[in-house]
């Protein structure tokens, strides 16, 4: 049976004036499970044309109503997060538990949006000058947009909506058009924790609804996240249009062995972050830089683990899942054809795997090469799926400069025993989060999550402080209540306190 999946407006689900509609897959069976409508322009601007409404009156209740809002919306979220986590694995593929884990940050996001009321607090600077106060405010944008990709259909949403909420802002979601039902999951519970209609709206589609809202003058700013290209067209449509943004793209995450690493660590940690949601995470990491002498040893334990993964249905309990469709993993696929014939040693196939699912789901396993080389499209490509390429190092000096020489700078990972070089490392390193002896760096909710590069057009970084300031435009007042008893009459002259 096929889904009919609709937009969200005015606090319920909501068809839309289109014709145009996409195929939403259960990646596990390959089959057509849902067909998602696509926005029209009007229906996009129906929809800010509402959130204008609503943002105004939500800007305007107090600071401790819109906070019991957000704690309501965090106890709903986690009330139903086993039905958003199986949302994500029907249609994205990703295993029951990591699509649990993926609620889980989101809703971590929705705890640090509830101290909004100590976050928003200003700065006063009492009598600094005769009668002289001054003090700074932050306030909301008006309607904000967040654009999301397949391959958190809950997290990245939640890396924004609840913060750009919580500081009085209305919020126009456009999730990914591959995995569009969790969204209206959030949504619901949006309702449930009595936001009122028109706050929080989802409009799915393409790039017409998107261009809708990069050129729609009511859109104060623009989070997106998605691949490297998108995230530049957005970055620069958005701005020409006036609007703050800030645009999330593309990886290619390295991790440094070290000879002094703990091999084993480093093995299950290149394994689980290599092959984790199917190598579909931004934070994944696809290459692994082995400094000498270690390459073999590390080569041959890294095979050995992924001998023992299962791929199968994301609802039957194995390791990895399918890709999200299946023209994503003929894509992934053709990149180890390229390798071999580049040169790169093919360790693992991930073709031959024998899935735990339908013959007809997305599967490709594990893959793994060795000898690979910059030049190389498996090594130069963001592939976004399960193929991990080994890098050999002759030196640190020599990983350092590979890996600042990539044009991603999203996250990385060094593995050491030694101090003094994690520490080198951290500094001499141009990517915007690292792990040490940690292989996927996801900052957590209070601090906040971004790249360097090509990995992040704009200023601030998603959640944390930087999304505070983000969602708001700051104010510095400055005001005079003299003593009438105090007047000093005309001066023509600047202030000059002596
Ligand atoms: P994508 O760029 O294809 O799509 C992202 C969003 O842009 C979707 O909502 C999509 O509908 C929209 N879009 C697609 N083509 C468009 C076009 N021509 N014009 C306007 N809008 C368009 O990305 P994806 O495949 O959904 O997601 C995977 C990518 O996202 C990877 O590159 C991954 O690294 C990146 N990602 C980055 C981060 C990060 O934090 N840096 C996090 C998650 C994913």
């Amino acid at each position: 049976m096929t889904t009919a999946i609709p937009h969200w407006r005015g606090g319920r689900r909501w068809t839309g004036s289109g014709d145009r509609a996409g195929d939403v897959y259960d990646p596990a069976t390959g089959e057509v499970t849902g067909r998602v409508g696509f926005a029209t322009r009007d229906d996009v601007d129906a929809v800010v044309a509402d959130a204008v409404e609503a943002g105004r009156a939500w800007a305007a209740q107090s600071l401790t109503r819109r906070t019991a809002v957000m704690f309501a919306f965090r106890e709903a979220l986690a009330r139903r997060r086993k039905e958003v986590a199986a949302a994500i694995t029907a249609e994205h593929g990703k295993v029951l538990d990591d699509a649990l884990g993926e609620v889980q940050r989101g809703l971590e996001v929705a705890e640090f949006a509830c101290g909004a009321p100590h976050l928003l607090k200003g700065g006063f600077s009492d009598g600094v000058s005769g009668g002289v106060d001054v003090f700074s405010i932050r306030q909301a944008l008006g309607v904000v947009a967040v654009i999301a990709p397949f391959n958190f259909p809950a997290m990245v949403p939640l890396w924004f909506v609840p913060i750009a909420i919580a500081c009085g802002n209305a919020v126009v979601l456009k999730p990914s058009e591959k995995d569009p039902s969790a969204s209206l999951l959030i949504a619901e519970c949006w309702a449930e924790a009595g936001l009122p209609a028109g706050v929080f709206n989802v409009v799915h589609g393409d790039k017409v609804a998107v261009d809708g809202l990069l050129e729609h003058p009511d859109i104060a700013a623009v989070s997106f996240v998605g691949s490297t290209p998108i995230a530049r067209y957005v970055y620069e449509t958005g701005t020409r249009h006036g609007k703050r943004v800030q645009a999330l793209g593309g990886a290619k995450n390295h991790m440094v062995v070290l000879p002094d690493a703990d091999l084993d660590t480093a093995a299950d940690a290149a394994v689980s972050a290599g092959f984790g949601s199917a190598g579909e995470r931004c934070m994944a990491i696809s290459v692994v830089v082995a400094v000498d002498p270690v390459g073999d040893d590390l080569v041959q334990a890294i095979a050995s683990r992924i001998g023992g993964l299962t791929t199968g249905d994301g609802r039957s309990g194995c390791d990895m899942g399918p890709l999200v469709t299946r023209e994503h993993r003929d894509k992934v696929a053709g990149y180890l054809d390229a390798g071999v014939a580049d040169g790169a040693e093919l360790v693992v196939d991930g073709r031959t795997v024998e899935p735990k699912g339908e013959a007809e789901g997305f599967w490709l396993g594990p893959t793994l090469f060795d000898r690979v080389r910059p030049g190389m499209s498996v090594y130069d490509d963001e592939i976004f799926g399960p193929v991990l390429s080994v890098v050999r190092a002759a030196s640190y000096d020599e990983a350092l400069t590979l890996v600042n020489s990539s044009p991603y700078g999203n996250g990385t990972a060094i593995f050491t025993a030694d101090g003094g070089a994690a520490r080198r490392y951290q500094r001499d390193v141009q990517v915007g989060m690292i792990g040490i002896n940690v292989p996927i760096p996801v900052p957590m909710a209070y601090y906040s999550f971004g790249g360097w590069k090509a990995s992040l057009f704009g200023d601030t970084h998603a959640h944390g402080m930087d999304g505070i300031h983000f969602f708001t435009r700051a104010k510095v007042i400055t005001s005079r209540w003299p003593d009438p008893a105090q007047r000093t009459g005309v001066d023509l002259g600047f202030p000059r306190h002596d």
